[in-house]
């Protein structure tokens, strides 16, 4: 059996559709969420939901039952990861598990991005587990500029402080491709840098939404601190400003933009054209 935790996400329903697709039985996969009764989606699947809350490690052996092979997709709340992780980490040893696959970011060890230590602490607590593990480190998911290109399409501006900085993003539906191939690969590598094939610019993705749309869309480069007041100005909390300027400030340094290539050798096919993912989005 396969047991992907955090299944109810968004990452997650789209690895249960990838694992489906790849002909894993339905009754092969156990969906990990913290409140089952709200998965009826993915009990229509066929698939078997548990209850896994990485905060409450006494629900993990339940869930962990029968599991061979387990994908733990990293948890949303920063700054309570590490444990939340540990714990589960720690459930699957206890439990048997054969190789265990977790979601960390685009050069963990490497990258000063904020969200980057948990996932090194995390890994470090993987390889010293004894567990056989691969690391998915992924990189941008397409859609988390898409808040950005649905406004840009209404007021034809994308503001950033990424400089020309780019971005080698690729849509979460390949990462979740990727993670159903290592989940039923025998024996998959210890570790994957994921990114899209192309490293694109805010000034490409600002091209790329005004042609889908129809509309003239310009990106406004800003200094740091200009485009904090921008997010604070039009009411985004201070932290969070402050977090997503440091982030543009990462990819204007380069540490999104690697192009490795091992997301499109796993796929076996190129990674999702960002054209194709902005496509969808406005279709959506
Ligand atoms: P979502 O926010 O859609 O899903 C996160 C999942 O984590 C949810 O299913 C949630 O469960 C689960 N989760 C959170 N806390 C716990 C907990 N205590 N116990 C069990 N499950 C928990 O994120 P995505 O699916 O889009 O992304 C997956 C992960 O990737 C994120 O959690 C984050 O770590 C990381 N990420 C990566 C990005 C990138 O660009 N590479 C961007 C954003 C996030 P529930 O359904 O019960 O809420």
């Amino acid at each position: 059996m396969i047991l992907v935790t955090g299944a109810g996400g968004s990452l997650g329903r789209l690895t249960m559709d990838a694992l489906l697709a790849r002909g894993v039985p339905a009754g092969d996969i156990i969906a990990g969420v913290r409140s089952p009764e709200r998965a009826k989606d993915l009990a229509a699947l066929g698939v078997e939901v548990r209850e896994a809350d990485y905060d409450r490690p006494d629900t993990l052996p339940g869930a962990l039952d029968g599991a061979r092979r387990v994908l733990l997709i990293s948890g949303n709340e920063v700054g309570r990861r590490e444990p939340q992780h540990r714990a589960v980490i720690d459930a699957a040893l206890a439990a048997g598990v054969e190789h265990l696959a977790y979601t960390s970011i685009l050069h963990a060890d490497t990258t000063p991005l904020v969200l980057a230590p948990e996932h090194l602490a995390t890994e470090r607590h993987l390889r010293a587990s004894g567990l056989p593990f691969t690391l998915l480190r992924n990189g941008w998911y397409t859609e988390n500029y898409e808040q950005a290109i649905r406004r840009a399409v209404t007021e034809g501006v994308i503001a950033s402080a990424t400089d020309g900085g780019r971005v080698a993003s690729a849509p979460r539906a390949d990462y979740a491709e990727a993670a159903a191939t290592v989940l039923t690969t025998e024996r998959p590598a210890e570790m994957y840098e994921l990114s899209g094939d192309t490293a694109w610019s805010m000034a490409d993705l600002a091209t790329v939404v005004g042609e889908v749309a129809g509309v003239p869309v310009t990106h406004r480069s800003l200094p740091p601190a200009e485009y904090e007041a921008a997010l604070t100005g039009s009411g985004v909390p201070v932290e969070t400003a402050r977090m997503l300027v440091g982030m543009d400030v990462d990819i204007a340094a380069g540490w999104l933009a690697d192009t490795p290539g091992d997301l499109s050798r796993l796929l076996g096919r190129p990674t999702t054209p960002l054209r194709e993912t902005v496509t969808a989005l406005l279709a959506g």
